[in-house]
This record gives C-alpha cells, sequence and structure tokens, in this order.
C-alpha cells in the first residue's frame, strides 16, 4: 500500500476520466495508492477540501493558508483554529515561508506561519510546512514557536541534508515529491540518501511536479508510485519496504488519520 501524502485533489485535472474524481482515485487505488492526504492552500477551498475527505473514508484533510496566498487580511490564531476542528482535519498546512515566491511580503509571511504554529499547537494537530529559500527563517520560527511540540513534515522538500537533518532534530518528517526523478535533480537525490528512512515521506503535490515519465504533464496521485521507485532505487531497497515503511511513517505522524479496518 502507497500513500500520497500531499496533494490537492480540488485542483486536479480530471479531463481523462470524464471529470470523474471517482475515476481517478480508482486509477490511484489500482496502482496501490490507498490512502491521500487533501492539502489546502486556501480560505476559498478549504470547503472543497473538507467536503472532499468527508466523501471518501480513505482521504484526510488539512487546513491552512499558504504563505504565497495573498490576504485581504490576516487571520487570527483562534479563526484558524475554528476552521480546523472536523476530525477529518488531521493538520494545519499548508503553512511555512516561500522567499522565492513572497512579492516583498516577507514580514507577513513570518507573522502568518507563527499564528499557523500557534493554531496547529492549540489543536494538537501536526503541521504541513512549505519552505523556499528560507532555510534560517523557518527553522528559527520553528523553534521559537515550539513547532516540535505537535511536529509535522517538510513537503515537497528541496532544500539541503543540512536543513533537512535540523528539521529531523526538531521531530520533523521529511516529503519528497517527484522532483526527485528529474533529470536536474542530483542534489536533491543526495538528500533522499541522507533522511533516515523513518523519518521519510513521498508525496505528488498533484496537480503540479508530475514525476519522470510524466514530467510536464498534470500530475495526479496514482504518480507517487513512481516518487517511490526513485527512492526505492536510491536506498537500494525493494518497493515494497518503501511502501511499507513511507505508509507507517505517515499513520506515525498524522495520528488522527484513521482508516477503516486498518491495522
Ligand atoms: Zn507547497
Ligand atoms: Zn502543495
Amino acid at each position: 500500500m502507497l500513500v500520497d501524502s500531499h496533494c490537492h485533489l480540488d485542483k486536479l485535472d480530471l479531463t481523462p476520466y470524464g471529470g470523474s474524481l471517482d475515476q481517478a482515485l480508482k486509477a490511484a487505488e489500482e496502482k496501490g495508492v490507498k490512502c491521500i492526504l487533501c492539502v489546502c492552500v486556501d480560505i476559498h477551498h478549504a470547503a472543497d477540501v473538507l467536503s472532499i475527505a468527508k466523501r471518501y473514508p480513505f482521504i484526510f484533510a488539512s487546513f491552512g493558508i499558504h504563505p504565497s496566498e495573498p490576504m485581504e487580511r490576516e487571520w487570527e490564531v483562534n479563526e484558524i483554529v475554528a476552521q480546523a476542528q472536523a476530525k477529518e482535519i488531521v493538520a494545519i498546512g499548508e503553512t511555512g515561508l516561500d522567499y522565492y515566491h513572497s512579492n516583498g511580503a516577507e514580514d507577513a509571511q513570518r507573522e502568518r506561519f507563527r499564528r499557523h504554529i500557534r493554531a496547529a499547537r492549540e489543536l494538537n494537530k501536526p503541521l504541513i510546512i512549505h519552505t523556499r529559500q528560507a532555510q534560517e527563517d523557518t527553522l528559527a520560527i520553528m523553534k521559537e514557536e515550539r513547532a516540535q511540540e505537535v511536529g509535522g513534515v517538510m513537503h515537497c522538500f528541496t532544500e539541503t541534508s543540512e536543513m533537512a537533518l535540523r528539521a529531523i532534530d526538531l521531530g520533523f518528517y521529511i516529503s519528497f515529491s517527484g522532483i526527485i526523478t528529474f533529470k536536474n535533480a542530483q542534489a536533491l537525490r543526495d538528500v533522499v540518501v541522507d533522511v533516515p528512512l523513518d523519518r521519510l515521506l513521498i508525496e505528488t503535490d498533484a496537480p503540479y511536479l508530475a514525476p519522470m515519465p510524466y514530467r510536464g504533464k498534470p500530475n495526479e496521485p496514482q504518480y507517487v508510485y513512481y516518487v517511490a521507485q526513485e527512492v526505492a532505487r536510491l536506498k537500494q531497497c525493494s518497493l515494497e519496504s518503501i511502501a511499507e515503511q513511507t505508509t507507517q511513517n505517515f499513520f506515525q505522524l498524522f495520528k488522527g488519520a484513521v482508516l477503516p479496518n486498518f491495522c
């Protein structure tokens, strides 16, 4: 069994499936993908994300506002907490810092990130952290706001081994996407080798970042298979053992994600 630990099901291109999410999920299931975390990035789609998770017992949701998402005003901690109550919401995020897409709003990003961490601690739900070109600030805020009390994942990780290991020291997991299959991503493949298997997750981040051999096409949950395959190659393990370990890691981290008949 495989888990897609991070994707945006409300944004999938369903054209190949005649517009049917059911069919896209069936295709994923046929590739062994039996659990999916559907991640929220903005308040306008939060209800869609939650309603997908309510419809399928093997799909879970998050609530969060992406660091690069424009907002008329920042949300208070209690507003985030109020939005993230449902039992299907097993994590807070995407949150974090993205200085590559900051439009000069780095102060606002930092404040928003702090509020998400405070909300996560209040809710006792783990964090889904997006970080790009903001290594030191991300780690500093995680420490200052005591993110380690709830833990979480550094999703779609593209930074250095040093940062990965420092996040792991704070009790976080590192999640790799299809980027690790890209020809020009050797530095990131070296990071995969350095991350201990008991701290590693896999994701698609669909509909973005389709792995090889689908690079450039819309991504979908079934392609997490190719991420697992590449991790297996890099770790010199079987695909089955990577599937098993990353699945175990997922349920270890996202305690609210409980599958019917899963033990
Ligand atoms: Zn992200
Ligand atoms: Zn994402």
